[in-house]
């Protein structure tokens, strides 16, 4: 990796700049908007360049590799998203080694998650994942069946609910990239008003952030645009 040049200051400059004028425009306060770098197959040298320009929340969809960078930087109070889809046989490696996990869809997995969460830490922060376009994409838990899954996991002791999370299938961006999230507010509004406890709306990616932004999320996960492109595949597991 040495001489090799990257724009990680300057592309982190850039989205929040972008998050912050979406924001704006959207008429929401300033600082409502959290960023999640996608570090998904970035090595530990390009998270550290994210940390020296001020990131500390960093996403991860593979868990041998994150396990790897989670020990490589734990000097460095960051945040860890495990925002994979959850394996029954990962939940307690899962369970001790993140802050966060974004795609919950069963409660199979937010009980395995809540009995195995270590008593000597804060309970595990969880979004219900939500599938938002049926006919395209498959994981997520069907809008009308989000109640009853986050009344489970606010009920697990090792678990502290705090909100939705979608992938909008690309296919249903369309001509208007807010329709998806537009949904997802709907249904995070509707659970509002049933009395849970939400404050986290997980949605936006590099090509919709500013869409997602406009429908009230409150924390968006970008990998490209920070990183550059990835490869295909994952570097291992
Ligand atoms: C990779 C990933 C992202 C980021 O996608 P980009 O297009 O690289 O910004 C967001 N959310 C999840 C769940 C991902 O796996």
């Amino acid at each position: 990796m040495t001489g090799k040049k990257t724009h990680i200051a300057e592309n982190l400059t850039q989205i929040r700049t972008r998050m912050a004028q979406a924001s704006a425009a959207a008429g929401r306060a300033p600082g409502t908007v959290r960023l999640l770098a996608m570090s998904k197959t970035f090595d530990v040298e390009t998270i550290r360049e994210a940390v020296r320009s001020g990131q500390r929340a960093f996403g991860e969809n593979y868990l041998s590799e994150a396990v790897g960078k989670i020990e490589a930087l734990a000097d460095c109070g960051l945040e860890w998203h495990f925002t994979g889809p959850i394996q029954s046989n990962k939940t307690r490696q899962i369970a001790s080694r993140f802050d966060w996990v974004h795609a919950v869809d069963r409660e199979r997995v937010a009980r395995r998650l809540g009995e195995q969460r270590p008593g000597s830490l804060a309970p595990l922060n969880v979004c219900v994942q939500i599938n938002i376009d049926a006919e395209i994409s498959k994981s997520g838990v069907a809008p009308d069946e989000a109640a009853a899954l986050c009344e489970f996991v606010a009920a697990q002791a090792g678990l502290r609910l705090r909100g939705l999370m979608a992938i909008p299938a690309p296919a249903s961006l369309g001509s208007d990239p807010r329709r998806p999230y537009r949904r997802l507010r709907e249904l995070y509004e509707s659970l509002l008003a049933r009395g849970l406890a939400l404050d986290t709306l997980s949605a936006g990616m590099s090509g919709d952030f500013e869409a997602a932004i406009a429908e009230g999320s409150t924390l968006v996960r970008v990998g490209r645009a920070l990183f550059g492109a990835r490869p295909d595949k994952p570097v291992c597991g």
